[in-house]
């Protein structure tokens, strides 16, 4: 049984504490567009074996593949990057999180739900605070096409796939 973090971050990175448990990842030092942030590690599990979780545990997870989902089983740094609707951070396949855009020191690194999410077991209310906030963000953002293009090549792989069969006017 392991007992370190089943996730990777990258030692330009660190998480804080940003409220009353709640933390995020900061950079620590620049880090270049593309750069590896963090890899996401655990169990895989089938949609029936993730409902039956407890809360604690769905809330460390990510949708990899159409029917799967990654549960960190022994959360740790990597599992803290908070969602944005302007986020400085995207996915490069199902489990690493690169740099979209050169990161300062000091920033906090974000990514879109929209990246990874195409169920609805994780919806809520957002208050990023940016400009463009969804406000209610849900498993079904990946469908908006304005995010295509600002996302291009950041999405989850399952989810690129069903937004290429979209574009040719499949349903999905
Ligand atoms: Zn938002």
């Amino acid at each position: 049984m392991l007992n370190h973090p089943t996730c990777y971050l990258s030692p330009k990175c660190e998480a804080r504490a940003i409220g009353h448990m709640l933390y995020g990842v900061f950079a620590r030092e620049p880090l270049e567009k593309n750069e590896r942030i963090a890899v996401w590690g655990g169990e895989v599990l089938t949609r029936a074996n993730f409902d039956a979780l407890p809360d604690r545990l769905r809330r460390l997870s990510v949708q990899i593949e159409e029917g799967l989902f990654l549960v960190a089983l022994h959360e740790g740094p990597a599992d803290y990057i908070n969602h944005s609707c302007n986020p400085n951070a995207g996915m490069d396949g199902q489990i690493v999180v690169v740099a979209m855009r050169p990161l300062a020191a000091g920033e906090q690194i974000c990514f879109d739900y929209a990246m990874t999410d195409g169920s609805d077991y994780d919806e809520f209310e957002c208050h990023c605070d940016a400009p463009n906030c969804r406000h209610h963000v849900t498993g079904r953002d990946w469908r908006k096409p304005e995010l295509w293009e600002r996302y291009a090549g950041y999405f989850s792989p399952y989810l690129a796939r069903r937004i290429e069969k979209l574009k040719r006017g499949e349903t999905v």
